[in-house]
Formats: structure tokens, C-alpha cells, sequence
């Protein structure tokens, strides 16, 4: 069984799904009015992980994924996300575009990076502005239960209402993180400084790129409501897990929580909540102001597989901050090409992807194929430890007694979980055949053990075959002479 930490229990838990055999799940998913940083990219790479995860187990996995397209305010940096400017109206202007435009294009280039990242598509990548009628309709049901109010700039949730009613607010976080304190800009016309927007009207004599007719007047969204919304739209009032980032602890996953649950009952919204935490950049804060807010784009241009990041993000635990700095992202990056290209050296066709995994496996394995396999399980079932998971290949495929086709069935197994594209052979130059990866392979080994006279005597029966190889202090290159 697998077991994750679950932020509302604050315990290490077995996932055990509502429906046997079917898990829903929910990811907060980005604000596309810019590109993703490496930080963003981080929270949908454990979502993957854990849909990617409980596949092996053997369940089916229902998972949506929303784009907020409008409502997002820049106030959250503040620590209110209801204050401040459109996030979206705000890069329309300053790419002259129309937020519509912005929206259209972050959101397309959110889907292809998300290809390039190898993440599993979930069911629906569903957009906020395609889902205002059933925001509108949430908001009606909070308002006829008695936790909303009308002040002058839109349509509130009334915390202290909620928790009169007996419900808990801000479960999620420690009481002190949502404080007021920190917000500058007060809105004084708030019952409660907890209090959110659930419904915000257009600014009077100003025209918006997006806003719509409501039983309240023209406006437009609060942030929270779609998650709430779509999120009971397609997976019902309860769902397994959510997921998201270490930021949206505090207030969005609180106030969806007090969304959905003020309609639907004190049954819990969400079983299993996920967070990721965050990424550091050279041990300090990554910020766009610091000019240290990379993206997938900036991993791509300084010349690193996509894949090579996945491996960053593997080989930290979601849970504890990660550091990432280019000297980082090179060395993680030999070390992605090493596994890979250990992995291509088994001299056996591909095709080993037949099921090894739980009660749905179509192939019996050997005693010792079992033992590696049992590895590595438990490891990913230990709240996702993909660092020992990846350890666990490495072994394998410097093990003496399992032969290369056991190995292969194994690893191309494991990357099942791991995503990291290792039977794709497009980032090995493709003229060098696997028989002399394999020698290349032989040979560094050998130079690790200091075996120069074997070393030098495999390297003329490589060239003898026509191909050169060039030393590096970090690796070697072949090439075709
Ligand atoms: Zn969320
Ligand atoms: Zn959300």
C-alpha cells in the first residue's frame, strides 16, 4: 500500500481510496500568465509521481488538473490573494496582449512543456473561465447556507460564521501562519481579516478583458472558488487526494476546504492532502525580481534534457526544500545519462515493459528479480522515497547474477514510476551501436578499478570497430570515426 504524508493529519498514511480500486484526484495547477518556474514545475512532477505511483498498485487513477485563466490577484505576495491586480490583466498589458491572448498562449505552452516533462495527462486540464456558471452556482449555494456577505467590492466567505457552525477554519495550517498581520492593503469593510472573495465586481466605469454577468452584477471570480467547483464538478462533493505546492498551505487550500464543506456537510472535501515543498536556488530564495525564477525554457536553452531536471526532482524528497543550482543540474544531469546509457547497454531487444507490479503482473519473476522488485516497491510505497527508489536501479543494473534481460524487464519497469524516457534512445546519438555502448561502458568501469592495461586493450577493440572515444574528467564521447 502506498503511504504519503497527509498535511491534514499531519501523519504518514495508507492511501486507501473511497471506491475500492479507483482513486480521484485534484492538482492545483498554475496561473497562466507567465511561464512556470522550476519551483512550479516541482508540485506537478510528485502529482505525477503519485498518479504514476498508484498505477503500479493497481488503481485506476481519475485526475484533473484546473488552469486559472482569471481571478488570481497579485495581493497573494502579500499574503492576500484578494487584493492587488489581475495577475493576467496585469501581463496583457504589459505584452499587449488581451488577457484572453495571455491565457491562450501560457496555457498552450503549459501543455507542451508538460509533454516535454513527461507527465501524465490527466483526464481534463480544466480552465476557470470555462467553468463560471458553476462557480456562479457555488457561490449561490455558500450564499443560501448562510456563509457569504456583499460588501462594496464583491461577494465574501464569512469565516466566523463557518466556525460558529461548528467547523474547523485553516486546519491545514498552523493557526499563526494565517494571521493577518503580514497583509498591507486591509480591507477594513471585511468582517474578518480571513475573510475571501468569493465573487469580485468590475471596478465601476472601468471595462475588464474578462468579466461576466452574475446575479451580483458584472465581475469576475474570486481565486478559490474554481478549485472548489470544478473540482466537485468532476470528481463529486469528496475526493481522495489533492496536491499542490507548500504555498497554497495557508490560504487557498483552507478556504477551498471551507468552500466545499459549507455545502456539502462536515464530510471531508479532501481524504489525502499533498504538498510539495519549495525549491531553492544557490541556498537562497528564487524570486523574478532576483532574476533567478527559471523555467523549463531556461533548462532547455543551457543545453539539459528535460529529463535530466526530472531526475533533479527525483532524487530529493518532495517534502524536504530542494536546492537547485547549474552546478547541481550538471551533475544530476551525468548522472541521468550514466543511468540511461547503463540502461541501453543491455544487450537485449527492448520490450521488456510486460507488468511486474502487484496482483495485475503478467510475469512470473525469479527469486532475485522478486527481491529488487520488493526494493524498490517499498520504496516508493515509503511516502515516495524516489531517491532510494533510484538507488535501487542503479543496483540492479550493477548486479552480477541477474542477467541483462532480467535487468531490463526490471528497470523499464521501474520507469514506469520514474518517467525518465530511459528506453527512448533519441538522446544517445544514434549511430553508436548498443554492443559498443556496452564496451564503452565495460571500459569505464574499468577505469574506475584502475584496470588501465584492460582499459586500453577494450579501447582498441572499439576503434577497431570504427568508433573513437575521447576522455572526460566527467564522462566520455563516442563517435563514429
Ligand atoms: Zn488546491
Ligand atoms: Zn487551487
Amino acid at each position: 500500500m502506498l503511504k504519503i504524508y497527509n498535511s491534514l493529519t499531519k501523519q504518514v498514511e495508507e492511501i486507501r481510496p473511497l471506491q475500492p480500486g479507483k482513486v480521484e484526484m485534484y492538482t492545483c495547477g498554475p496561473t497562466v500568465y507567465s511561464y512556470p518556474t522550476i519551483g512550479n514545475w516541482r508540485t506537478y512532477v510528485l502529482s505525477d509521481l503519485v498518479l504514476r505511483a498508484l498505477r503500479i498498485e493497481g488503481f485506476e487513477v481519475d485526475s484533473v488538473m484546473n488552469m486559472t485563466d482569471v481571478g488570481h490577484l497579485t495581493g497573494d505576495n502579500l499574503g492576500d490573494a484578494d487584493t492587488g491586480e489581475d495577475r493576467l490583466e496585469k501581463a496583457a498589458a504589459k505584452e499587449k496582449k488581451t488577457a484572453w491572448g495571455i491565457a491562450k498562449y501560457y496555457g498552450e505552452d503549459f501543455v507542451d512543456s508538460f509533454g516535454k516533462l513527461n507527465l501524465v495527462k490527466p483526464l481534463l486540464f480544466s480552465k476557470a473561465t470555462d467553468h463560471i456558471k458553476e462557480q456562479i452556482d457555488l457561490v449561490q449555494r455558500i450564499e443560501k447556507a448562510g456563509f457569504a456577505y456583499r460588501i462594496a467590492d464583491g461577494i465574501y466567505f464569512d469565516v466566523a460564521e463557518y466556525e460558529k457552525k461548528g467547523n474547523i477554519y485553516g486546519k491545514l495550517s498552523n493557526l499563526e501562519e494565517i494571521k493577518p498581520g503580514a497583509r498591507v492593503e486591509i480591507n477594513t469593510e471585511k468582517r474578518d481579516q480571513r475573510d475571501f472573495a468569493l465573487w469580485k465586481f468590475s471596478p465601476a466605469g472601468a471595462k475588464r478583458d474578462m468579466e461576466w454577468e452574475s446575479p451580483w452584477g458584472m465581475g469576475f471570480p474570486g481565486w478559490h472558488i474554481e478549485c472548489s467547483a470544478m473540482s466537485m464538478k468532476y470528481l463529486g462533493d469528496q475526493l481522495d487526494i489533492h496536491v499542490g505546492g507548500e504555498d497554497l498551505k495557508s490560504t487557498h487550500h483552507p478556504n477551498e476546504i471551507a468552500q466545499s464543506e459549507s455545502v456539502t456537510g462536515k464530510k471531508p472535501f479532501v481524504r489525502y492532502w499533498m504538498h510539495g515543498a519549495f525549491l531553492l536556488v544557490d541556498g537562497g530564495r528564487m524570486g523574478k525580481s532576483l532574476g533567478n525564477a527559471y523555467t523549463l525554457h531556461d533548462i532547455i536553452e543551457k543545453g539539459y534534457s528535460p529529463m535530466a531536471l526530472r531526475y533533479y526532482y527525483l532524487s530529493a524528497h518532495y517534502r524536504k526544500q530542494m536546492n537547485f543550482s547549474w552546478e547541481g543540474m550538471e551533475g544530476v544531469s551525468n548522472s541521468y545519462k550514466k543511468l540511461k546509457k547503463e540502461f541501453l547497454a543491455l544487450r537485449v531487444e527492448g520490450g521488456q515493459d510486460k507488468n511486474i507490479f502487484g496482483n495485475k503482473a503478467e510475469v512470473e519473476l525469479s527469486g532475485r528479480e522478486a527481491f529488487f522488485r520488493d526494493e524498490f516497491v517499498s520504496a516508493v510505497e515509503d511516502d515516495l522515497n524516489m531517491s532510494a527508489a533510484l538507488a535501487v536501479a542503479r543496483t540492479v543494473l550493477k548486479d552480477e547474477k541477474l542477467n541483462s534481460f532480467e535487468k531490463r524487464r526490471l528497470v523499464e519497469n521501474f520507469d514506469k514510476v520514474f518517467g525518465l524516457k530511459l528506453a527512448e534512445r533519441d538522446e544517445v546519438p544514434a549511430d553508436i551501436p548498443a554492443e559498443v555502448m556496452e564496451m564503452v561502458n565495460k571500459r569505464e568501469e574499468m577505469r574506475k578499478t584502475k584496470q588501465w592495461a584492460e582499459s586500453d586493450a577494450l579501447r582498441k577493440e572499439i576503434e577497431a570497430k570504427g568508433y573513437k572515444i575521447s576522455d572526460f574528467f566527467d564522462g566520455v564521447k563516442v563517435e563514429k570515426i
